[in-house]
Order: C-alpha cells, then structure tokens, then sequence
C-alpha cells in the first residue's frame, strides 16, 4: 500500500517543475498555482512516483499514460474557463487532470472508456482528498460516481454526457481521429473545445501525432478553430474496453 503523504520532499520537487514551467514564459500564474497545489505523485502508478514532477509523461496502468505537466498545464489554460463552470473532460486516466480542473474551481464531468483505470483515478482523487465518496449525496455504481463537484462515468467519450450538456468546456486528453459531432454539439455558444486530432497515419515506427486544436462554439450554428501546435497522446479509442 503507498502511504498517502505530500511530504516536503514531493512539495520541493513540485515547485522545481512548477518553476521549470513558469520559465518557459507559456503559462498563467493560476494554473501554474494548481499545478502546485495537486500531488501528482499520487496519481501515477505506484512505484513510479519519482516520475511524478518531471514533465515527462508517466505510466498509470492499462497501457495508458498520463500527460506530460506541460500539456495538462496547456489544455487547462486554452479552457480559459472561470470557477464555477461545467467541464466535461475525455479520458479521466489516473484523474490528476480531473483534480487540476476542479482546484480551477470546475464542475468537472469525466468520462473514461478503460474498466480498469474507473476504479483506479477515483481511489487517486479520495487519496488525494478531492473526492469524498462518504457524504450522504455521493453516488457510486459500476459505471458512475457522483460527489459534489466529481462527475465520473465509464463510458464512451465519442457520445459525450448528453444528458448533462451543455458544457462551458470540453476538454479532449486522448488524440482523436476526427472532431466528434456529439462533442461539438454539447458545447455552449460561446465555449470552447480543446482536442488534439491526428494528422498523420500511424507509420512503422512512428508515433501518430495530433494538431492541439481549440474549437470555439461562435454560434448556435458555427464554430471556429485555431491551431495550436504539434502534441503526442494515447489514441482515443470506440467504446469501452473491459466490460
Ligand atoms: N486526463 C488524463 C489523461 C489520461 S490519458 C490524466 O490526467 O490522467 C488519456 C485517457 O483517455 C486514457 O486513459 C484512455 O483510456 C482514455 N480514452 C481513450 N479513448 C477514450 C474514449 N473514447 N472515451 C473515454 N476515454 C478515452
């Protein structure tokens, strides 16, 4: 069992990454405050927690991995959300993004498509101490939880959370094939879409790579997209795996 502490140790690695962050001049004081506020270390797998602060990408089970700080730290600001708004989040993973988007002071609605991580980034919050299962409202199935401001599901982020939208946010952390249409249409006007999409065909040897894409909901009827740059994610794959 890993002892759930944030010692001195991890905060001191935690402001290095934070100012290694700050120096490269691309981010806000605000999410860099949440980067080092939420222990990273308690996300990633156990054993790897000497990972944790550096802004590389980690292991968190299921062949999956967690995004690197920097591209959490990039998909959180291009949000440019306020406290109090509904993000939906594709791909809960370990749940440390989930964790960032909430200390922002997000409503956050999560969905990861792997049985195996679900359990997994929802143990990762309550040992983290975001997410409390034991309050009178909590509800928990195998396929939802539900406590104050976490919203988690094990189910298909092609098809969004219908039922919960509109968003005031959506962020993508897996690289999709294409722009999903039910995602574009929980959008609220005026909010964003942030979502890495392939450019280019898997090739041997290569790893596909995606354009960092934020969609803005301009109108009922018309979005707008700006490029941001060249990323790297774990695919973003139909359905869910291990049901
Ligand atoms: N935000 C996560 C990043 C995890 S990596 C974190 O902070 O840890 C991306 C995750 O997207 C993986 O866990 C993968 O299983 C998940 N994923 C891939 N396709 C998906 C889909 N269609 N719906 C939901 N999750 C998906």
């Amino acid at each position: 069992m890993r002892d759930n502490q944030d010692t001195l140790l991890h905060k001191g690695r935690r402001n290095l990454l934070v100012q290694q962050l700050r120096e490269s001049g691309r981010f806000e004081e605000r999410v860099l405050k949440a980067i080092g506020a939420v222990p990273r270390h308690l996300f990633v797998e156990e054993g790897l927690e000497d990972f944790a602060y550096k802004d590389t990408p980690v292991a968190i089970g299921a062949s999956q991995t967690i995004s690197q700080p920097s591209t959490v730290a990039l998909e959180t600001q291009l949000l440019n959300f306020k406290p109090g708004a509904r993000i939906l989040e594709i791909g809960t993973g370990c749940g440390y993004q989930s964790a960032v988007l909430f200390y922002l002071g997000a409503e956050v609605f999560s969905i990861e498509r792997q049985a195996e991580l679900f359990p997994r980034a929802i143990s990762n919050l309550e040992a983290a101490g975001y997410l409390f299962l034991d309050e009178e409202l909590a509800v928990q199935t195998s396929t939802n939880v539900n406590s104050g401001k976490f919203h988690l599901y094990l189910g298909d982020g092609f098809l969004g959370l219908p039922a919960e939208a509109p968003f005031d946010g959506i962020v993508v952390t897996c690289g999709a094939p294409h722009i999903p249409q039910k995602l574009l249409e929980q959008l609220k006007v005026g909010a964003r879409m942030v979502i890495p999409v392939d450019f280019e065909k898997e090739a041997q040897g290569r790893e596909k790579k995606q354009m960092l894409k934020v969609i803005t909901r301009v109108s009922e009827g018309r979005y707008q997209a700006e490029d941001i740059g060249v990323a790297s994610f774990v695919p973003m794959l139909e359905g869910i795996n291990g049901k």
